[in-house]
């Protein structure tokens, strides 16, 4: 490990410390009632560097008593009050942001560059989007006509009450802000439940929360393991919404469980999205946004575009580009300098992409490059070298299963309507992209995809204000935008007469 990695730990060493009590309730930090705890390890180098709090159903008991007896006091605060306060978190996050990315990138291994501007830097954004939105919640006024009498009607937004809030371990503190700010703007109170693979950034937030002086409950951190503290707050019947982001086997669970209690829910949930390089491409930026697509994050992505559809008459050459590429890569510690792609979450989660890699070699295709374990130091890492696989049929595993890693399938194409049909051929539907440069073909596709989100000659851009979900298995609802926010909300219609 070298001095400027041990340096930035050094760097965080008191939230680590604080790990242990990552329970938050009523704005106090606490163990879990059991005392158990769950070790966070180095995805880079496999040490343990926090002990957290292995939270279960009598956390999740207190955290959601608290959050249903904070309910009056965040919402008797002024809409200008709620936004305030939202506000001085996103300047929080902003004052703590090389801390936040140090946590970042120390418990999930990506670069420390990407954990700066991207999770960070757009979760502090989110935060500023959905403190604007707290004061512009309105209702409407109703042109009703009763068969009898004069009646005034109007709606009103409200809020739903305690919410739980689950998050997965590729953007721990993006996507906790992405369902947190939105909450909070409409005026619930909630339940945090962070990935047990990486909760030392949604720990650092909630502190950041209760600094920002957001009312004791109003924000409870419960972190453990899904089946126990996840399955707990999804069977609360005082829940009265989840809004849940992870793998779709898990939205699968919660919408069982939800059922008996007929909560709400928001589902994010896998992708297999589809990049289509047509031949009238810019292929530089197509060969770039393909690596940025994929490669992401070590490609754990829910929108990697991990289908790489190329016209037949530019395949041979922009395959040999990315391949170019991606054996450039610097593979490293996510905290050292110069690293471009950093360790994958978990050696079980290496495990299960080497075996994606094998079945592509067994079904047929072309492994072009990488795939394979770097050796020297980073050995003792999740580390995997970023993979390319060519001669790739629509029928092996590789291209129809969500790998959630960095693994490239590309497949040649020589129609427009052939390769929409084939891109849509999916039980998921969360991106696509599409590189051409004839503007009528750029919106045409567009609007044939089956995806909650299409991205024009460009890929993997997010923005506080555009809605972002899936079609089909990719789940239902939205996070970020003014959907996401009402999705927070119930409608009441109040009825007056006027006679
Ligand atoms: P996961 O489903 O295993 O876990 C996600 C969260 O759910 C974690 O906090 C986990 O502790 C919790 N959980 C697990 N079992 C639970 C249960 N029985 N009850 C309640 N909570 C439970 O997913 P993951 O491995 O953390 O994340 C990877 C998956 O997430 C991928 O499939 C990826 O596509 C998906 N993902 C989707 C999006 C999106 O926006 N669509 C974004 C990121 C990740």
């Amino acid at each position: 490990m070298t001095s400027a990695v041990s340096d930035a730990i050094d760097g965080v060493r008191d939230v680590l410390s604080r790990a242990t009590e990552s329970i938050v309730i009523a704005g106090k930090p606490g163990p879990a009632a059991d005392g158990r705890l769950i070790e966070t390890h180095d995805p880079a180098t496999g040490e343990v560097v926090a002990s957290i709090a292995a939270g279960g159903a009598a956390d999740v008991e207190r955290a959601v008593s608290a959050a249903s007896r904070a309910a009056g006091s965040w919402q008797v605060l002024s809409a200008a009050g709620r936004a305030r306060a939202l506000f001085d978190v996103a300047a929080l996050i902003e004052e703590h942001a090389d801390e936040l990315a140090t946590l970042e990138t120390l418990d999930n291994g990506k670069p420390l560059t990407e954990s700066m501007f991207l999770d960070v830097g757009i979760a502090a954004e989110i935060w500023r989007y959905y403190a604007g939105w707290c004061t512009k919640i309105g209702g409407q006024t109703l042109p009703v006509s009763p068969p009898v009498g004069n009646s005034f009607a109007y709606t009103r937004r409200e809020p739903l009450g305690v919410v739980g809030l689950i998050v997965p371990w590729n953007f721990p503190l993006l996507i906790a802000s992405w369902k947190l700010a939105p909450a909070l703007a409409a005026g619930n109170t909630v339940v945090l439940k962070p990935s047990e693979l990486t909760s030392l950034s949604a720990l650092r937030l909630v502190e950041l929360i209760t600094e920002a002086g957001l009312p004791p409950g109003v924000v409870n951190l419960v972190t453990g393991y899904g089946h126990e503290a996840g399955q707990a707050l999804i069977e609360h019947p005082d829940v009265a919404k989840i809004s849940f982001t992870g793998s779709t086997a898990t939205g699968q669970r919660i919408v069982t469980a939800s059922a008996a209690s007929l909560k709400k829910l928001t589902l994010e949930l896998g992708g297999k999205s589809a990049n289509i390089v047509f031949p009238d491409a810019d292929l530089e930026g197509a060969a770039q946004g393909a690596l940025t697509g994929i490669f992401l994050n070590q490609g754990q992505v829910c929108c990697a575009g991990s289908r790489l559809f190329v016209h037949r008459s530019v395949h041979d050459d922009l395959l040999t580009e990315l391949e170019t590429a991606a054996r450039a890569i610097q593979l490293g510690h996510g905290l050292a300098d110069g690293t471009e792609m950093g360790p994958l979450i978990s050696g079980g989660q290496r495990d299960r992409v080497e075996g994606f890699v094998r079945s592509g070699s067994d079904q047929g295709a072309t492994l072009v490059c990488g795939g394979d374990r770097p050796g020297g130091e980073l050995a003792s890492g999740n580390f995997l070298n970023p993979a390319i696989f060519s001669d790739v049929r629509d029928d092996m595993r590789i291209a129809r299963e969500e790998i959630f890693g960095p693994v490239l399938t590309v497949l040649p194409f020589d129609d427009e309507a052939e390769v929409v049909r084939r891109a849509n051929d999916s039980e998921y539907g969360l991106a696509a992209g599409l590189w051409t440069s004839d503007v009528t073909r750029a919106h045409r596709v567009a609007h044939q995809l089956q995806a909650g989100t299409v991205w024009i000659n460009q890929y993997n851009m997010l923005d506080p204000a555009a809605p972002f979900g899936g079609y089909k298995a990719s789940g239902y609802g939205r996070d970020l935008g003014e959907e996401s926010l009402l999705g927070f909300t119930q409608t009441k219609s109040v009825w007056v007469s006027l006679d």
